[in-house]
């Protein structure tokens, strides 16, 4: 457990919670006193040690089953959440995945299912977890805001990415849908940020890390000179998700060692 509890007694459901980033969000919200519900899809097993974990150390959570991309599965999610912990404050989607293929190449069933998870998915879950915001009111005990969204994009929110249209074309969604829900619902007290993790080890990109040469490789692009790690991400999602950054709103915090400063000019251009 940390010492400041920065989400003591807050409620937080973190989607595509049993892998890579949002693994270690999750748990680093527990060892911050947030009551965690650990949404999965797959992988029951590693969902299973990870509640061993959060527990191991006194924090607290439940998981819950269910695909981001389907409407039925993610009212019953957040009903299911509410009913365990009372209600929500936080709300992280970081579920994603990647089908790439060059562009020609691209099928339809490629196209829908990545937008479908990635971007329907942030709408689905968002939109829940705004109409609970609502319908609690705001809990000064527990934070100056009526709730808070992440949504979990990536630099690709703005570098094209040749070979991964519609990887790209889903974070570019988030960008304008976070911005416009950030527009919409600051009146209300809700804040909406996002977090674009550059490179992070993790296993949705594994081949661009796992050798020596692929990791040589992207280095050139990372002008802070190392591959970001998953708790990188999970420091800046407490930060976000706390009254620390209050003020924060409607922001992309990008969380890439410099990916986005276009390092290839520094020596060519
Ligand atoms: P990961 O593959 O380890 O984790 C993705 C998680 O999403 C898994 O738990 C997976 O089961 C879950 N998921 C997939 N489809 C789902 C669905 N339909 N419903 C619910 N959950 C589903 O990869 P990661 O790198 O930890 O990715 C997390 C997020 O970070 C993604 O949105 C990804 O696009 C983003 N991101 C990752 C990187 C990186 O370098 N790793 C960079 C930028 C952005």
């Amino acid at each position: 457990m940390n010492q400041n509890q920065r989400l003591k007694g807050q409620t937080a459901l973190v989607t595509g919670a049993n892998s890579g980033i949002g693994r270690a969000i999750a748990v680093e919200f527990a060892k911050e006193g947030a009551n965690v519900v650990i949404n999965y899809v797959t992988n029951k097993e590693a969902t299973e040690q990870m509640l061993d974990e959060i527990r191991s150390f006194g924090g607290i959570a439940t998981a819950l089953e269910a695909d981001v991309s389907r409407e039925d599965q993610v009212m019953a999610m957040f009903r299911q959440a509410i009913i365990t912990f009372g209600t929500i404050d936080i709300l992280v989607n970081n579920a994603g995945i990647q089908r790439d293929s060059a562009f020609a190449d691209m099928s339809l069933e490629d196209w829908l299912l990545v937008l479908n998870v990635n971007l329907t998915g942030q709408f689905l879950c968002s939109r829940e977890a705004v109409r609970e915001f609502m319908r609690r009111g705001l809990v000064p005990e527990r934070s100056v805001s009526l709730g808070k969204i992440i949504c979990i994009s990536s630099v690709h929110e703005v570098i094209p990415w040749a070979g991964h249209a519609n990887y790209a074309a889903s974070k570019g969604g988030i960008k304008l849908l976070m911005e416009s829900m950030a527009q919409e619902l600051g009146p209300h007290k809700i804040r909406v940020n996002s977090i674009a993790p550059g490179a992070i080890k993790t296993p949705i990109n594994k081949s661009a890390w796992s050798t020596p040469e692929a990791e040589a490789k992207l280095l050139l692009l990372i002008p802070y000179g190392r591959v970001g790690e998953p708790f990188d991400i999970a420091r800046t999602a407490v930060w976000l998700a706390s009254d620390e950054s209050d003020y924060v709103h409607g922001a992309s915090v990008f969380v890439d060692g410099g990916m986005t400063l276009y390092p290839g000019f520094s020596t060519n251009g």
